[in-house]
């Protein structure tokens, strides 16, 4: 399969514009695949499947068909396929093991049809791309056309006015040459009398000889051609275009024949899916986060400001004695952007600088009833600042693992601080992932681990329901 380029008039290719429609197709599979982390227990990987499917029919229903297609892809290359390679499998109870796999049954229809869908889409997008490529090429070939036609007129042009130029001055010379006759004549006339007729009319088209020796004038043809050495412009030849930018002559450089913008190649989706363009395509196959959108950048997140202050309220006992508070931030995905609306706080047990949380299954249980995802967590730092310690980032590590936008909020109430962070994905999620260390204990500080979450957003008028299970 090959990718048509765009080739500019210098026969240069710009960049891919459209893919075959197998390729795009093959290129989504490819974004779907999933890595199973023996280190990751596995219920959470079970767990993570349930947000997963939640999110494909979210996307599903808003006619995002991409990435409908690549989480349902995940969804049954994980439960098919990849769960069994993890240590836990053999002892994970059966019956759970039995639903998802029924799941993965049900949903390879949909999945099938979703991808027809994509295919018919991919194959129109591919044609209609294809025609306008034809279009622009004929485009391409009048200008060419034209350019040349407008170069052959400037060198007649240029012909003419070099003709007319060398025509005036076999005139001047014509002039001269009468006038030193006539008076040669008047002189000869007044020495010797009327010997010679009178003095032959001023021709102006041609050239009497001047040469002193031969007395007898004698008419040229040879000035009312230009010579042949003239150095004049050649015609271009069809073969050579096109020569711009040209250093030979001026008559080419004042021509300018204005370039296609590459845009305009660039085809225009169709609007099933929803969006108008196309959409981009992360080329590279590494495993990409179980949650992730299959996009290339990361989705917004949107985080109310009453979730943090309600969270304030809601851990001040803690504070005040110094203890750490935790808590859970669900939410649901709409129109590509992730928002959270559920705080939930489950048992928990803290100590000055950690947060331990209990009884994980109620937890999921208010999920499963809500169908929220998990989004990312928050904790306070009673007395500290607001950063991620070594324990918080490896406890962040396996939710931004499963979800790559999820978040971490710290609230460092002592010096009114409250942060969103979130481990650099190119370096700091998969170096927490690599590295085995428990406890407390030192990271490299350089290159940063962790950062401010650029994609978060903190929302005034936004509601937050908060669930408290302690
Ligand atoms: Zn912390
Ligand atoms: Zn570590």
């Amino acid at each position: 399969m090959s990718n048509i380029k765009c080739v500019d008039k210098f026969g240069k290719a710009e960049e891919d514009i459209v893919q075959e429609p197998e390729a795009r197709l093959k290129q989504l599979i490819s974004n779907s695949a999933v890595h199973v982390d023996a280190d990751i227990p596995i219920r959470r990987y079970y767990r993570s499947g349930q947000e997963l499917l939640r999110m494909a029919i979210t996307y599903h229903e808003e006619g995002s068909q991409e990435n409908a297609y690549t989480l349902y892809h995940k969804y049954m290359v994980l439960f098919l396929q990849e769960i069994s390679k993890h240590p836990e499998y053999s002892t994970y109870p059966i019956e759970i093991k039995k639903r998802n796999k029924k799941r993965c049954m049900s949903l390879l229809e949909v999945a099938e049809k979703l991808k027809k869908q994509l295919f018919e889409r991919y194959q129109a997008e591919y044609e209609k791309f294809v025609t306008q490529q034809v279009l622009v090429e004929q485009e391409l070939d009048k200008r060419r056309q034209q350019e040349l036609e407008e170069r052959r007129r400037l060198i007649e042009e240029e012909e003419a006015r070099t003709l007319g130029h060398e025509d005036a001055k076999s005139r001047r010379l014509d002039h001269e040459d009468d006038e030193a006759r006539r008076s040669r004549w008047q002189e000869e006339d007044s020495e010797e009398g009327h010997r010679h007729s009178p003095p032959p009319p001023a021709y102006h088209d041609v050239v009497w000889s001047t040469n002193e020796d031969d007395d007898n004038s004698r008419c040229s043809s040879a000035a009312l051609y230009p010579s042949q050495s003239l150095d004049l412009p050649s015609a271009p030849q069809q073969q050579d275009f096109p020569a711009l930018p040209s250093s030979d002559t001026t008559t080419s450089s004042r021509i300018a024949v204005p370039q296609l913008p590459s845009r305009a190649l660039k085809p225009v989706s169709g609007s099933s899916s929803g969006s108008n363009s196309v959409p981009s395509i992360d080329r590279s196959s590494k495993p990409t986060s179980l949650l992730g959108g299959g996009g290339a950048s990361l989705r917004r997140v949107r985080l109310p400001q009453k979730m943090v202050d309600q969270f304030m309220l809601l851990a001040a006992t803690n504070t005040a004695r110094n203890i750490e508070t935790c808590g859970v931030l669900a939410g649901i995905m709409r129109k590509g952007e992730l928002h959270v609306t559920h705080l939930l706080i489950p048992k928990q047990s803290g100590t000055p600088d950690s947060c331990t949380t209990q009884h994980e299954e109620q937890l999921f249980a208010v999920q499963d009833k809500h169908d929220i995802i998990t989004l990312g967590w928050i904790h306070t730092h009673p007395t500290q600042t607001a950063f991620l310690s070594s324990v918080d980032l490896h406890t962040h590590c396996s939710y931004q693992l499963m979800m790559p936008e999820a978040v971490a909020v710290v609230c460092a109430p002592k010096h009114k601080e409250t942060a969103v962070f979130t481990l650099t994905p190119d370096h700091g999620l998969n170096y927490i992932a690599q590295c085995k260390q428990t406890g407390f204990h030192p990271h490299p500080a350089h290159p940063p681990l962790f950062v401010k979450a650029a994609h978060a957003v903190l929302e005034n008028n936004a509601d937050i329901e908060v669930i408290d299970l302690r």
